[in-house]
């Protein structure tokens, strides 16, 4: 019997002992981890630097509030900037509220409240956050959203065009929609939208709270597309498991989010920044990036000789170590076969897997799970 409400539908697998992309149960099985705690995991569990700079961290000081100057925060702020076409950050614990954040900061500085995000989007679960979500299964039940949010089709730049109007604030987006099912944007696309927001005087806000931190082979997944968002929003594997989110807004945002206007308790806490400067100090080297291409690479070629026999495979898709196989058919039993033979994925939407392994998996890993995609599919 669980004390615990039962919003997920939890797998049979209780861990007990983690270490780069292996996890052990308390039956002492072994998988191969290919969801890195949703994509949060991106160094793999338990590395080295992060467990070190960490503990460090919590021999000298766990949490100290924002009225202090914080050292790793600054760091932190600094290494994101450098890494980004962002020049300030705000720092919280999550995605949604990274997001609920930019949303707030958008708002204040141009006055409109009118947010444009797109249909299959995924943004979070706080009520701002929801509202930007283009998916009713995740609004359903909850009664009025947060108003003025319209979603405009994915990779359509007319249906885009046909919602603005002089009340608009910002357009948000993920280069590539994650939980929406791994769909990445078309570069056409993104290089019109960017020219759109420019010429109507939008925001851009791109939501890479699942594709940053070296998720696609870039530090940024907007890299791909050269856009220069005004506000990017980062969390998941910005703390390879310390719960921490990031807003990194341009330098023109600076006077919206002056003293007072916007705070968390625990927003970039000595630990969970200690966290995410060890992150970013191996994840941002660029021979590390260059490899995640290459690994992603790979594993794509890999899949696609291994599993071009199957007729139930549609597609292969997506960028870097983030990748989805978009199937012709419900995806689940097979998510629990895999499982059974000891290989973790994730779906994203009824019909795609989607794969996140940790950015230090090796090329004999990729070859194990192919292997057992193939067997499995
Ligand atoms: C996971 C996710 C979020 C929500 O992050 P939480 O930390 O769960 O609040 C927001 N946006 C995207 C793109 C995500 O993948």
């Amino acid at each position: 019997m669980s004390s615990i409400f039962p919003t997920y539908a939890r797998w049979d697998v209780t861990v007990q002992k983690a270490e780069g992309a292996i996890l052990i149960d308390t039956n002492e099985k072994e998988y191969l981890d290919f969801t890195s705690g949703i994509g949060v995991c991106n160094l793999g569990h338990n590395h080295p630097v992060v467990h070190q700079k960490v503990k460090e961290q919590l021999d000298q000081v766990w949490h100290v509030s924002n009225l202090f100057h914080i050292p790793t925060q600054e760091q932190a702020a600094q290494m994101l900037t450098e890494h980004s076409c962002g020049d300030y950050v705000f720092f919280c614990n999550s995605g949604a509220e990274g997001n609920e954040g930019a949303i707030k900061l958008a708002r204040k500085y141009t006055g409109k409240w009118k947010i444009i995000s797109f249909k299959q989007s995924f943004h979070g679960r706080t009520f701002g956050s929801m509202s930007a979500t283009g998916q009713e299964k995740i609004h359903e039940g909850y009664g009025p959203l947060l108003p003025q949010f319209e979603y405009a089709v994915f990779n359509d730049i007319g249906s885009v065009k046909s919602l603005i109007d002089d009340k608009v604030a910002a357009v948000m987006i993920e280069v590539i929609q994650g939980e929406g099912g791994v769909h990445p944007a078309d570069p056409q696309f993104m290089a019109e939208l960017q020219q759109l927001c420019i010429d109507h005087d939008l925001l851009l806000i791109v939501d890479e709270v699942q594709t940053g931190i070296g998720r696609t082979g870039k530090a940024f997944a907007y890299e791909h597309y050269n856009l220069s968002p005004d506000i990017i929003v980062s969390a998941k594997g910005l703390g390879n498991g310390f719960p921490i989110g990031a807003v990194i807004g341009k330098e023109k945002l600076k006077e919206a989010f002056g003293p007072g206007s916007h705070g968390s308790t625990y927003g970039g806490n000595p630990l969970a920044t200690a966290a995410a400067c060890a992150v970013m100090s191996q994840v941002f080297q660029p021979e590390f990036l260059q490899e995640v291409e290459l690994k992603g690479n790979y594993f794509k070629k890999l899949l696609n000789e291994k599993l071009t026999s199957s007729n139930f495979v549609k597609e292969i898709k997506g960028k870097g170590l983030m990748i989805g196989i978009e199937c012709d058919g419900e995806v689940g039993t097979l998510i629990t076969k895999m499982r059974e033979k000891g290989f973790l994925a994730l779906s994203a939407g009824p019909t795609v897997i989607r794969l996140l392994p940790p950015l230090t998996v090796t090329n004999e890993q990729l070859e194990q799970a192919a292997t057992v995609l193939a067997e499995v599919l």
